[in-house]
């Protein structure tokens, strides 16, 4: 991977330079009834636009007409009517109680735009991860440039349309493009950066943005452990496994990347859990409720992983059918630490199935890889899972659930260290886009004790 480019086509220096001018002007005049305005806006553009996403997105990696409206417009249109309902509140300044070091003043923390902002989206859920971020960056007053994955060229083509129906380029812009693109824009003194991809090019983001010492929020990814203790009612630990994995195919963030189920479970939990797969998806790679793998490159990067596990030794229990971008449901077993699919996030359809006797050993391997972006538990003891929680660190945990953690607007998403750099979604991700902005009024115009000359009185303060 090569470092951002530094000579920037005149479009993208134009359409920066068009959001730099208008923003002193937008800092008094993007109130809350134009940032309302602007976000009811979005919303009749996503409604009328719905039909033709759910064609793009078919034409783009074959997703589920019903997945598309649960996962990609779904959260966004829910995002905007949290927001509306609190923005009034996220906007009024927080005042803060005195403190006997600076008696006699006022404070408070006026949330702040931090002016213009740049969007990178992944492929994955490429228009929710690109709209669900410019939501809370227009609550926050700032303008945007959104640069739109180009591993989906129908939704993306469609994305910028919608973008430059409703908005003006001077409040938000999209812009298309691969890696150079994405590099040029990332040479710019953006006030903030929201990226969502991968580690890798998220270490790739955050150095550009140390140029500029500008701000950022990364959401990445990572392999997301899930436990499936001796407790677990199984079959509900099978059906949200099922859902979780296999949803989008496995190309999720947040999908259970492997499974740690205890010895004394694991004949009950696979039988669930091969029920659960044959109900969702009973015609295997075909299975109308199954979408396809995003391109040809990572159809062979799944098949290529499963081939290195089975080479070294792991067997397939379901699935491992593959034909074109399309990939069963696909269970393995026998996993060792030499095969690639135990070190890469594996963001498909194939699910590694691993055992445990002790909860130790489980503890102990989780903590010794990179933070992960959630971890799941299944298991009805209270203490128990306290206990795992307590013991490592991800950045978020879902308990007898998957994924839905997601769709909670009060709670913080977002990774820790390799799997991510601060969080989205409601008033989080307001605070991403805002700056707070610390405000000390002198309300007495006595001198203070401090100021020089200095006298025995400062020793008595
Ligand atoms: P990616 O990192 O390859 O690409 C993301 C974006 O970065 C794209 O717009 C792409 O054009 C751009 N990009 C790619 N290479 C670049 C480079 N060298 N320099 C500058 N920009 C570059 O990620 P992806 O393959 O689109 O998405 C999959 C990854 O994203 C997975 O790791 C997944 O876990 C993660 N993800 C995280 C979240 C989250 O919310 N935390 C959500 C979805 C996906």
């Amino acid at each position: 991977m090569t470092e951002p480019a530094s000579s920037i086509p005149e479009p993208i220096a134009a359409a920066f330079a068009h959001q730099r001018a208008g923003i002193v002007a937008r800092r008094q005049d993007f109130g809350l009834a134009e940032r309302r305005d602007a976000l009811v806006r979005l919303a009749a553009a996503i409604k009328e636009n719905e039909q033709a996403l759910v064609t793009a997105l078919a034409k783009d990696f074959g997703k589920p007409e019903a997945e598309v409206i649960l996962t990609e417009l779904m959260p966004v249109l829910q995002e905007i009517r949290h927001t509306l309902r609190h923005l009034r509140r996220w906007m009024r300044p927080q005042r803060i109680a005195p403190t006997v070091a600076v008696l006699g003043t006022s404070a408070r923390i006026r949330s702040e735009a931090r002016g213009v902002c740049l969007i990178i989206a992944p492929w994955n859920y490429p228009f929710s991860l690109a709209l669900g971020p410019l939501v809370s960056a227009l609550a926050a007053g700032n303008s945007v440039i959104i640069k739109p994955s180009e591993m989906t060229p129908a939704t993306s083509a469609l994305l910028t349309r919608l973008i430059e129906q409703t908005f003006s380029p001077t409040l938000v812009t999209a812009i298309e493009g691969g890696v150079e693109t994405s590099q040029a824009l990332l040479a710019l003194p953006f006030d903030h950066i929201f990226f969502t991809g991968s580690p890798a090019v998220g270490k790739i983001v955050m150095a550009a943005a140390a140029k500029h010492l500008t701000s950022v929020t990364l959401e990445l990814g990572g392999k997301s452990p899930t436990i499936v203790g001796p407790d677990a009612d199984l079959n509900r630990a099978a059906a949200w496994i099922a859902f979780g994995k296999f949803a989008n195919a496995g190309q999720t963030c947040i999908a259970p990347d492997h499974i740690f189920v205890h010895h004394s479970v694991k004949q009950a939990f696979l039988s669930a859990l091969r029920d659960k797969i044959a109900n969702a998806y009973g015609d295997g790679h075909n299975s109308a409720h199954l979408a396809g793998i995003v391109n040809e490159q990572h159809a062979r990067r799944l098949s290529r992983l499963l081939g290195d596990a089975v080479t070294k030794g792991a067997k397939v229990i379901l699935g491992g059918e593959a034909e074109g971008n399309r990939m069963a449901p696909t269970l393995i077993e026998a996993i060792t630490p030499e095969m690639d699919i135990d070190k890469e996030e594996i963001f498909g359809p194939i699910l590694p199935i691993m055992v445990y006797s002790d909860i130790e050993e489980v503890i102990n391997r989780i903590n010794a890889r990179p933070k992960p972006l959630a971890l799941y538990v299944f298991d009805k003891r209270r203490a128990e899972l306290d206990r795992i929680v307590a013991a490592t660190s991800s950045g978020s945990v879902g308990v007898n659930l998957t994924v839905i953690q997601y769709s909670h607007t009060g709670l913080p998403f977002g990774g820790v260290n390799s799997s991510g750099i601060g969080a989205s979604h409601g008033h989080h991700g307001f605070r991403a886009f805002s700056h707070e902005r610390a405000i000390l009024v002198n309300r007495f115009s006595a001198l203070p004790l401090i100021f020089p000359p200095y006298t025995d009185r400062i020793k008595s303060l």
